[in-house]
């Protein structure tokens, strides 16, 4: 009976509580308030109690919008503090510490691939470190052909080797000179001043514990008549330079008035020698700037130009897949490059080049300009460097070195790497940058292994005179032979691995905004070519350089070129 009575209590107060909550009109409609006083009481009651603001509906679009917005602001914000932030970084470096005569010290020769990638790697806190190079820079030479027909500028693939130095625990000497002479008796190098300007000294020679031979390669003319004085050659800055001003100036003496036709043709006519990837992509580049520009500033020359690709094997780019060279082979032809194979360069005059036909006859080509990138050979120091070894070092193509990357007769002080060495790798950057990054490795593990060595035979000391003590207690003596075990365990943990070679791929790019790349993929070999191979070729090439301040010049000279196009002026 109690609880009948509650529950009627209960519900009518629950009533109340929602009638208090529902506007009048619909208490009136729905019959629970059936006198129009007592509603109009309620309502006098509800009115004094504002009903809670309806939320304004936001549009999901809006809400979208919003989102990234805010999103695209902080990313933005992020970037730009982590971009300023590293470029700082490069720009500043810290304190280093100063040359340290305990030490031993490495002489590197060169500041090309090999040796710019040695001297990212190597920890120089281990040694003294003094590097010679007639180049105060890297030169990224992938991109060189680019440069050649102004799609980069000069400056955007060459990193000062100073910016790289700096940035290292210990100080590091760096030369401007050529050397000359490697002594590897006596563990000295000598080199010159060749630039311009010389103060009162300007030959010197010094001595090492170790040497990096990284000098690279000559071009390799073949003895071939003419080659050196009229060809271009494709290997330095320079060169790139130098084909970009005499290609415009063929270009502007065939604009010149009352040329004749015969003479026209001529001048146009671009003979490119080599059918490698620097040959190919030098065609491929300059293709494009007739396509994109010329054609545009031009309009009476630019059907003219043409462009010949001589090689003498059977076939361009051997060491690509043979979807890929027959892809090649087929863009050129869409773009009217013509491709001479199996055909021999005789002789390069001032206005022609004489070539050899697959069928052994031989015509002179008339032609405008002959580009030369066809091989390498050693340089005059390497050769005499061998010369000095002539029981080991017997290859014609380069240095000879052992699993270890070290000079064979040198005694185990001459580590040479990269395009001066005779190896079973192709003369590449990768394979150069993977033995400069090895060398420096190994150089970490030798002088962990030498201290030691050292530490060994300190403590081995110690532990033959406290053996002769007799105030020596034998808890010191315990302790002694501990720390010579432990270091001697350590020691013979470290284990010098011979080189290994690991191929990332080969990239070429062939003109017409398309690329061709062959990359190892799961024991096999992936193959592609096209337009965004192209967008892989590119991309690959920014991560490869080696400062955010290169990559930065260089995509900003690519949105240059889009947007203004290339620069046909001529210094
Ligand atoms: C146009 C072009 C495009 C290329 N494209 C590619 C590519 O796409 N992919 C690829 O893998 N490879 C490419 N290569 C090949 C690659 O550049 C070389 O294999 C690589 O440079 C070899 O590295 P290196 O250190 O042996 O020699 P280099 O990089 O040539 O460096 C040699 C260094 O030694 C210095 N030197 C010269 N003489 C002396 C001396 N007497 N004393 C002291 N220093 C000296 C030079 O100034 C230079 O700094 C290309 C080469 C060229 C020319």
């Amino acid at each position: 009976m109690h609880s009948i009575r509650s529950r009627a209590i209960a519900r009518s107060l629950t009533q109340a509580r929602i009638s208090a909550r529902i506007p009048t009109r619909a208490l009136v409609r729905r019959g629970i308030a059936t006198n129009t006083s007592e509603a109009v009481t309620e309502s006098t009651t509800a009115s004094s109690i504002p009903p809670p603001p309806q939320p304004p509906r936001q549009s999901k679009w809006r809400n979208f919008l919003q989102i990234l917005g805010r999103t695209t602001l902080i990313t933005v914000v992020l970037a730009a503090g982590g971009f300023y932030y590293v470029t700082q970084k490069e720009r500043h470096p810290g304190a280093q510490m100063p040359f340290d005569p305990e030490k031993k010290t490495i002489v590197v020769l060169g500041s090309g691939w090999g040796a710019t990638s040695l001297l990212s790697t190597l920890d120089t806190a281990d040694y003294n470190v003094v590097v010679i190079s007639p180049k105060n820079f890297f030169l990224f030479t992938p991109l060189l052909p680019s440069v050649a027909v102004g799609t980069l500028n000069p400056r955007s693939i060459i990193q000062p080797t100073r910016y790289i130095t700096r940035h290292k625990a210990r100080q590091v000497s760096v030369i401007e000179a050529e050397a000359t002479d490697v002594d590897p008796v006596n563990k000295t190098v000598t080199f010159i001043d060749n630039s311009d300007i010389k103060g009162a000294v300007s030959s010197t020679t010094i001595s090492y514990d170790y040497l990096v031979y990284g000098v690279g390669a000559e071009v390799q003319t073949f003895n071939i008549p003419g080659v050196k004085e009229h060809a271009c050659f494709m290997k330095e800055l320079a060169d790139a330079e130098r084909m970009q001003r005499e290609f415009m100036d063929c270009v502007e003496t065939a604009a010149f008035p009352g040329q004749e036709a015969k003479e026209i043709d001529r001048l146009l006519h671009m003979v490119v020698v080599g059918g490698g990837p620097t040959g190919v992509e030098l065609s491929g580049e300059l293709h494009d700037f007739l396509e994109d520009d010329l054609k545009m500033w031009y309009p009476e020359l630019a059907g003219k130009i043409r462009i010949t690709l001589v090689e003498a094997l059977p076939s361009v780019l051997p060491m690509f897949s043979t979807q890929l060279i027959k892809y090649t082979e087929s863009t050129f032809k869409e773009s009217k490059i013509d491709i001479l194979t199996k055909t021999m360069v005789k002789a390069v005059k001032e206005k022609a080049v004489v070539l050899q036909m697959p069928d052994k006859s031989v015509v002179e080509v008339p032609c405008g300009m002959v580009i030369w990138a066809a091989g390498n050979k050693g340089r005059k120091i390497t050769q005499d460097l061998m010369a000095k070894m002539p029981t080991v070092q017997t290859n014609r193509r380069g240095i000879e070195v052992d699993d270890f990357m070290c000079m064979k007769g040198a005694g185990g002080s001459i580590f040479a790497i990269g395009d001066c060495t005779a190896t079973s790798y192709a003369p590449t950057a990768q394979v150069a940058s993977q033995q400069g990054a090895y060398i420096a490795r190994m150089l970490h593990q030798m002088a962990k292994r030498d201290a030691l060595v050292e530490k060994v035979g300190k403590l081995e000391r110690i532990g033959a005179a406290l053996g002769t003590t007799a105030e020596a207690t034998a808890e010191e003596k315990a302790r002694i032979n501990e720390e010579t075990e432990e270091a001697r365990r350590q020691l013979a943990k470290i284990k010098l691995r011979p080189f290994h070679y690991s191929h990332q791929g080969s990239l070429a790019y062939i003109g017409s905004d398309k690329a061709i790349a062959d990359l190892p993929f799961m024991n096999g070999n992936f193959a592609s070519g096209g337009v965004a191979t192209y967008l892989f070729w590119r991309s690959a090439y920014l991560s490869t350089l080696f400062s955010l301040r290169n990559r930065t010049l260089v995509a900003t000279d690519w949105v240059k070129v889009k947007l203004f196009g290339r620069d046909v002026s001529r210094e």
